[in-house]
């Protein structure tokens, strides 16, 4: 019997997990420097929680990807499908709000989506994502904006594309759908399944079909920015004043369109060549209506999630060579039981004072623990044998220049800090 790991699923393996950490690490380093707090929310939440926040429309539930199950006790739990909704329920159940009118946090933790296995996405992947709460600033949109260029530039990756549009208001967006509607139904027979299937409750989604007679048949759609209200208008042109001010260009896009109802105003994608077809690198927007809809009083939003898995390939794409770990400074090599015990206290002495230190547990020859000593990239080899015991002292062996010395036990370790 040999187990594997679930279908959708990936270990991080020691030789690769630098690169997370240093894809994480970043993330934290840019959130704080743009004044972000981080807040982690539990892995599953209230079944509940999701179908309003994402809206039984969308893909997510329509499609069944949501990992849900019925606790012992018998609650509807689902393990997080996306990152925004959680953020929400903590935002509202913990009163953040009452600290100030704006809110900025942000996450970072794994996702699930039940995905067709043939579709070669994730079951489990990595999300690190900001959400802004409170504020109609299109500034606010453009800071979000901002902060995922800022933490792309941060990974050594350029080549990313932004696009944007605004998908309207509550106010807009209904008169849009109509219009959108009457320009679909005479080619609607000929579409896929999925865009029949959305005509009615998300027609807007049709916009992103990627089916060759679908694309086809809205090529010449009429675009939202034409029915967009003053508010939402000036919103839009508002945002890309401050990316121009930031030097950020971005292409406006007719068919950049959310899955999720809540979205509203500002809809923002990164495409990088790198991923293939799914070449979003990052993607968010303005979610105004949902604060309200998982039960606080009406309140402002904007984020972004950004794919853990897909940065890193982004990051490949690009050669950006992440900073490798440093090696190990000493390895501690010892022959006999004096010299173990010698070798077994020094080993904890270095390690005391910050050095990162190793030694054989294997049993292996003086040969073999000389040979591991340079395969873990170890900067020294410290020596002990029967003669280094009876004078109280190692060898000190610089394994990039093979020099060698002999030092005194009680000035080892303070030799090896500097
Ligand atoms: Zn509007
Ligand atoms: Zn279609």
């Amino acid at each position: 019997m040999r187990f594997q790991a679930p279908r959708g699923t990936h270990d991080v393996l020691p030789g690769d997990s630098f690169r997370w950490r240093f894809v994480e690490e970043t993330f934290r380093e840019v959130c704080r420097r743009f004044g972000y707090a981080e807040i982690r929310t539990p892995t599953f939440e209230d079944t509940q929680l999701f179908l309003r926040g994402i809206g039984e429309g969308s893909e997510i539930v329509v499609d069944k990807q949501m990992y849900s199950f019925n606790d012992p006790g018998g609650d509807s739990l689902t393990l997080r499908p996306e990152g925004t909704a959680p953020a929400v329920r903590a935002f509202l159940e913990n009163s953040l709000h009452a600290q100030g009118p704006v809110t900025k946090v942000f996450y970072t933790g794994p996702i699930f989506r039940y995905e067709r296995p043939q579709s070669g996405r994730l079951r489990e992947h990595h999300q690190c994502g900001i959400e802004l709460f409170g504020s109609i600033d299109p500034a606010a949109d453009a800071e979000v904006i901002q902060l995922g260029v800022r933490y792309l530039r941060s990974l050594d990756i350029r080549g990313e594309e932004i696009h944007i549009n605004s998908v309207g208001c509550p106010a807009c967006r209904p008169a849009y759908l109509q219009v959108l509607r009457r320009y679909v139904k005479p080619h609607l027979s000929e579409m896929c399944g999925n865009c029949q299937r959305r005509y009615e409750a998300n027609p807007l989604r049709i916009l992103d079909c990627k089916v060759d007679v679908c694309r086809a048949a809205t090529a010449d759609a009429p675009p939202m920015h034409d029915s967009l209200c003053g508010e939402c208008s000036d919103h839009l042109t508002g945002c890309r004043e401050v990316l121009d001010l930031y030097g950020i260009e971005c292409v406006l896009d007719d068919r950049l369109v959310r899955g999720l109802d809540y979205y509203t105003k500002t809809a923002f994608e990164f495409l990088h060549g790198g991923l293939g077809a799914q070449s979003a690198v990052l993607s968010g927007g303005r979610y105004d209506g949902l604060v309200e809809e998982c039960g606080g009083s009406p309140t402002p939003g904007v984020g972004f999630g950004s794919g853990v898995e897909r940065v890193l390939l982004a990051m490949e794409a690009e050669q950006s060579q992440p900073v490798a770990p440093e090696p190990i400074t000493a390895f501690v090599i010892t022959l006999g039981d004096a010299a173990r015990k010698a070798g077994l206290k020094l080993l904890a002495d270095l390690r005391a004072v910050g050095l990162a230190a190793d030694t054989d547990y294997a049993g292996r020859s003086m040969k073999a623990q000389m040979k591991e000593a340079n395969r873990c990239g170890a900067r020294y080899a410290v020596i002990i044998g029967e003669d280094e015991v009876a004078h109280n002292a190692a060898t000190v062996k610089d394994l990039a220049t093979s020099e060698q010395a002999s030092v005194r036990m009680e000035s080892l370790v303070g030799s090896l800090v500097e």
